[in-house]
């Protein structure tokens, strides 16, 4: 079985959707934005349920359409956990397993052409990112780069496997699609033959060009590709309330990103019942919005508000549908404290996600309150 291999000119970047032939379960790995519409069309014309969108690094000359597959084709987002790409569902380490039908691909760290970079192998195959390229490897002079660690992923951790293993690249730019681990390690222009100094050297000398699309393409990329989106003003930055008397408005995926860098504590007010049946929220201080008879303050509330934000860190809540929690934000503003309110709350409102039309709304999978 192999791996369906895409392929984006402009950054002559291989993208590759690999699927369980029984139950149509996809992966795709490093998908490009710009061919959102020819990996949708693929999918459909295999009939394929994509289930994970997965990145071999932050790239950074091109964008990946990671968050918007999320979105659009209902998959889940995996990255390397050292490429800081908060968004990511789910941050993998060495030796992690993703599983895709009855078809498992597993995470190697691969670090080098970027601190975080990783390679996935599924069953006589590795996708090497931009470690190991045909005849040749990724670049190590930018983004947390390091050829010494490059050569050790080459030598130590890709040549290890099986000479068999067919090799899928990153990239390549002289139309080459595939190699193997063996011809690699007898040929590889950059590697083969070489100790590391020899390779460090080689490396150090090459002074490329600086890649045309880093400034944009790696903030994009550490936040799945979302942030240069029209919706994306949304994303980045809070909105002024709608109703007033709290901080703003803000976006699930703001809120998470707020929350993973600790800038912000999530707080669940939906009562118990509601999290039991509707679902639980990982993470989230669970803080039931309840008004006492005559709209006056619950003690209660108040005090597990104020527990919550213990030492200044901003409040995101969460209710059903982004109507108690904004109340809460409300209460909160009036204790002194700074309360965001996040839209749409845990279902989000189907009318209006019918509005918004694009991406069929704010149905982030890719968030943790999103896991269905
Ligand atoms: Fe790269």
């Amino acid at each position: 079985m192999k791996p369906i291999q895409l392929f984006d000119p402009a950054s002559s970047t291989y993208t590759y959707v690999l699927f369980d032939q029984t139950t149509r379960e996809a992966v795709i790995i490093d998908p490009v934005d710009e061919q959102l519409e020819r990996d949708l069309d693929c999918l459909r014309e295999y009939g394929l349920k994509l289930v994970w969108t997965v990145e071999t690094h932050a790239h950074a000359d091109h964008i990946t359409s990671a968050g918007k597959l999320a979105e659009m084709a209902g998959a889940r987002t995996a990255a390397p956990a050292g490429c800081g790409i908060g968004t990511a569902a789910v941050q993998l380490q060495h030796g992690d397993t993703l599983a895709f039908g009855g078809e498992t691909l597993r995470a190697l760290h691969t670090p080098g052409h970027t601190a975080g970079s990783m390679s996935f192998v599924w069953r006589d195959h590795v996708f090497t990112g931009d470690t190991l390229l045909i005849n040749g490897c990724g670049r190590t002079d930018f983004q947390s780069g390091s050829a010494q660690d490059l050569y050790r992923s080459l030598t130590q951790v890709l040549f290890a496997l099986p000479d068999e293993t067919t090799v899928w690249p990153g990239h390549d730019y002289q139309g080459r699609k595939h190699s193997t681990i063996g011809q690699e390690k007898a040929s590889n222009a950059r590697v083969a033959g070489r100790s590391e100094a020899e390779f460090v050297a080689l490396m150090e000398a090459l002074k490329l060009p600086r890649p045309r699309r880093i400034d944009e393409a790696v903030p994009a990329n550490l936040t799945s590709g979302l942030r240069h989106d029209v919706d994306g003003v949304l994303l980045m930055q809070p909105r002024s309330p709608a109703k007033g008397g709290y901080a703003g408005d803000v976006s699930p995926q703001l809120a998470w990103q707020w929350v993973q860098s600790g800038e912000a504590v999530l707080v669940d007010v939906r009562t118990d019942a509601e999290r039991e049946w509707v679902g639980f929220v990982p993470g989230a201080t669970p803080l039931a919005w309840k008004q006492w008879p005559g709209m006056a303050p619950n003690p209660q509330f108040d005090a597990g508000i104020r527990a919550a934000a213990e030492g200044g860190r901003k409040l995101v809540l969460l209710c059903r549908s982004g109507v108690r929690s904004i109340a809460a934000a409300q209460r909160a503003t009036e204790l002194g404290l700074q309360a965001y309110n996040i839209l749409e709350g845990f279902e989000g409102d189907p009318d209006a996600q019918a509005q918004r039309g694009r991406l069929g709304g704010w149905r982030f999978h890719g968030l943790p309150w999103r896991q269905n």
